[in-house]
């Protein structure tokens, strides 16, 4: 059967200056809902001096103040359970999640109505047909369908496309290898590390996954390294299927950007749905395109619980809707997002991202874990080490590798000296991704 390549054929190639007037009027509306029924924007768009008839054009965004997560956490605090920055009734919610707490921190609780899920599907449906998933699919979840959010999403938009979906639940790795074999899936969603984790488990139980499956796509979320190059080739030739990003934030309750078939090394942002404003960290200058800058998320779907100016902290750069060839009008973050603007680590005057670092480091095919040190010499100098683990069998490539990718990360951090070494790793710690130690 003969689809199309959108899922919203009218929208998604819509001409710039017709999806800037739908954004301005998207906007307004959000802007006067917010104000008249949550009590959190009202305060903040008072003490502004902001009013949402004073959006005329798309630049008077900037008439509007940020939220940020500080206030958030404050309004939850000051008025429990949920915060004043709830825009309707409690009662009218249908499901509770909340964020996971990473680097320890409270996580934010988000209720959310039917409405709001049936636009969450939506948003998924953007991205997973984009990516080229259809009716036809047969989509596994490898998701304990616990209280992230992400793939929740995922699993109604597979339904509103019409997919069968086998939900993976909680089981054993090998109780879901055998699901995906025996059901036929073409499609699996897994966070990137978990991904691998079923590779080398279907591996152990003498299955080759990339012949002996009947997957072609791999849908990551839930963490970063869906766009590292390096992991996504892994991942590629690991399951011998195409490898999807998308990233999605429970604050805004779903996916803002994806990947497309074309695959062009950046994820398209759901232009129609939201404004996604990169501007300097810390500081309020729109910053252009192929700099990187903070995204500042608006959206325009969740009414329960409004996101107007969102800092997110994520790093990101901007890149025009031309750089794709799939002929969507919607501009892209080149990379994905590439790492959180407070994982910045300042080393001897030189910006070090865990994400850049480990970007590299994954160039490496015979690396198999590594971790990164960070320490002060002599209570002075700081040092930064990478401690590898080599796979099993490649320990020959050791001393020529050693010296390489001390070169590739000086050269990619001007010239600052990564000491690299090759100790066991301490294996209670060490997870797929990278590991920041202050020592
Ligand atoms: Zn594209």
């Amino acid at each position: 059967m003969a689809y199309s390549e959108y899922w919203n054929p009218k929208n998604e190639t819509l001409p710039r200056e017709e999806l800037q007037a739908l954004q301005l009027l998207k906007l307004g509306r959000m802007c006067e809902w917010a104000y008249t029924n949550s009590p959190f924007h009202h305060r903040k768009f008072d003490e502004a001096g902001f009013m949402p008839e004073q959006l005329k054009t798309l630049d008077d965004i900037r008439r509007i103040p940020f939220m940020t997560r500080e206030e958030w956490m404050q309004s939850i605090m000051e008025t429990p359970m949920f915060g004043d920055v709830v825009a309707t009734a409690e009662t009218n919610a249908i499901r509770y999640h909340l964020t996971s707490g990473t680097s320890g921190r409270t996580p934010i609780r988000v209720l959310d109505g039917m409405k709001d899920w049936e636009w969450i599907a939506e948003m998924w449906c953007y991205g997973l047909w984009g990516f080229g998933i259809r009716p036809e699919d047969i989509t596994y979840f490898a998701f304990g369908y616990g209280s992230f959010i992400g793939f929740w999403g995922a699993h109604y938009g597979m339904e509103k496309i019409g997919s069968l979906v086998i939900p993976g639940g909680a089981q054993t790795s090998e109780g879901r290898i055998k699901q995906i074999i025996e059901m036929g899936a073409t499609t699996v969603f897994s966070t990137p590390t978990y991904a691998l984790t079923l590779w080398q488990k279907a591996r152990e139980m003498g299955i080759d996954l990339a012949r002996e499956s009947k997957v072609n796509k791999v849908i990551c979320s839930g963490e970063p390294a869906g766009s590292i190059p390096a992991v996504k080739r892994q991942l590629e030739e690991a399951w011998g299927a195409k490898c999807g990003d998308t990233a999605g934030m429970t604050e805004l309750g779903t996916i803002m950007i994806f990947e497309c078939s074309h695959q062009p090394g950046g994820t398209h942002i759901i232009e129609d749905h939201f404004i996604e404003e990169v501007l300097s960290p810390d500081g309020d200058k729109p910053v252009g395109y192929g700099e990187l800058g903070e995204r500042v998320v608006t959206s325009f779907g969740r009414g329960f619980i409004p996101a107007i100016r969102y800092r997110t902290k994520d790093m990101v750069m901007k890149v025009p809707a031309s750089t794709c060839s799939c002929g969507r009008t919607w501009d892209l973050y080149d990379g994905g997002i590439r790492g959180r603007w407070d994982d910045m680590k300042l080393i001897r005057g030189t910006n070090v991202y865990p994400r850049a670092v480990e970007a590299i480091v994954r160039e490496y095919p015979a690396i198999d874990e590594f971790q990164i040190y960070i320490w002060h010499k002599d209570d002075l100098i700081d040092e930064i080490d990478i401690k590898l683990e080599i796979k099993p069998g490649l320990e020959a490539e050791w001393p020529e590798l050693q010296h390489k990718l001390a070169k590739d990360l000086a050269s990619a951090h001007e010239g600052l000296r990564f000491n690299i070494a090759g100790q066991a790793l301490d294996r209670a710690g060490a997870g797929f991704s990278q590991h920041l130690r202050d020592a």
